[in-house]
């Protein structure tokens, strides 16, 4: 289990001096942004912006890959924190999947400043992957998905799969924090900043790199991200068949602009696809309205989704636990309830 006292590294001390946290003065964050290859940054980058705001502390922006510039302009024009002081880019293409082994030396460069008492990321694969080994490297435990800040070194962040959370209080020099995005509102854009862009320095172990990217297969969706959408329908076992599923949950999500989620149940029976996952073991969303078809509610399917803010539930078994967790709960047939719904929606609409 995560120990409840992040343990404080003497070597690092040696190395970067002493804590900077006694005097708050100094410290800043440091927070590393994902773009996209058109210099769109992540959704889930932007909560990260949300949460490094949320310390309190001076920030400076990471962004890297060949898009970096273009994502940093974008950034300076729509500001996101006014605590945002400082853009640092790193140009280069050899950052632009964000191989943990170029992204980490890249922040560990910068890290080394004694002022950057604090390092943030968004708990997306990028981050997943560079963070423990930031944290290896730098002998310091990493704070993984944190869903509160309680102050500038006391964070709460979920365990057993969502069934109980832990609060942290970590007392080591520098603090390297994931956030999970869905707990933390996107950046909003606001008044254009001061904040400096300037070259990130780079490290010299780009080149030694040993990892060469493929390529990829990307699911593509006019739909809302899954992550981040406002309203998701998820379907389970319950609708039986992947016929069902594309019948009953496609025209709903179509009528309220929604993305499609899933079971785990849904996914292994060939449903839907695997990116649709919803839970412990896919993704986490927490929209303005979730609604459940043919869902039983396993816990680890609740830990996917039970922070959305209304939970709609369609089950003909009333004693289905996702009752206990749903805000308005439907006793009934699915095929007869979702046609009779989408229809009386896409009326309205
Ligand atoms: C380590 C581990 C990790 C896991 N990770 C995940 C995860 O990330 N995400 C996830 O979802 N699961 C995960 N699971 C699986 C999880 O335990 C459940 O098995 C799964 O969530 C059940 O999916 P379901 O609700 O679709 O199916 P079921 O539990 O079979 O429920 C189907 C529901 O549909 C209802 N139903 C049936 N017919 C109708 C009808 N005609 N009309 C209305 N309702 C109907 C039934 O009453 C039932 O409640 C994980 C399990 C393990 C062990």
């Amino acid at each position: 289990m995560f120990p409840a006292f992040c343990r404080s590294s003497a070597a690092l001390r040696v190395k970067y001096g002493t804590s900077v946290l006694a005097n708050s003065r100094l410290a800043s964050t440091l927070v590393f942004l994902e773009s996209s290859k058109d210099g769109k940054i992540a959704q889930s980058s932007m909560s990260a912006l949300t949460a490094a705001a949320q310390l309190g502390f001076p920030i400076a922006a990471l962004l890297a890959g060949s898009s970096a510039s273009k994502a940093a302009e974008e950034l300076k024009k729509t500001g996101g924190s006014a605590l945002l002081q400082q853009i640092y880019v790193a140009n280069n293409e050899a950052y632009d999947h964000y191989f943990a082994e170029n992204v980490t030396p890249l922040a560990l460069e910068l890290l080394k400043e004694p002022e950057y008492t604090h390092f943030v990321v968004a708990s997306s694969a990028v981050g997943k992957s560079i963070l423990p080994r930031m944290g290896a490297l730098l002998d310091f435990q990493p704070i993984c998905d944190i869903t509160k800040i309680v102050d500038s070194a006391t964070f709460v962040r979920p365990i057993y799969a969502g069934n109980a959370l832990a609060t942290v209080k970590c007392l080591q020099d520098k603090k390297l924090i994931s956030i999970r995005a869905s707990s933390f509102p996107a950046a909003a854009a606001s008044e254009a900043t001061n904040a400096a862009i300037s070259e990130a320095p780079q490290s010299s172990q780009v080149s030694e790199l040993t990892v060469k990217w493929e390529g990829e297969n990307l699911v593509k969706s006019a739909r809302p991200d899954l992550g981040s959408a406002s309203k998701v329908i998820s379907g389970g076992r319950g609708l039986k068949n992947k016929e069902t599923f594309d019948n009953l949950v496609t025209p709903l999500a179509d009528s309220l602009g929604a993305a499609i989620g899933a079971t785990r149940a849904a996914v292994d029976s060939g449903f839907c696809d695997n990116s649709l996952q919803i839970g412990q073991t896919g993704k986490v969303v927490a929209p303005d309205l979730y609604i459940g078809l043919g869902i039983s509610g396993a816990i680890q399917h609740l830990a996917g989704m039970k922070d959305s803010k209304v939970i709609v539930a369609i089950n003909n078994d009333q004693e289905a636990p996702i009752f206990q967790v749903a805000d308005y709960g439907l006793v009934g047939d699915l095929n007869e309830i979702v046609p009779e719904l989408t229809e009386k929606l896409s009326q309205n609409k």
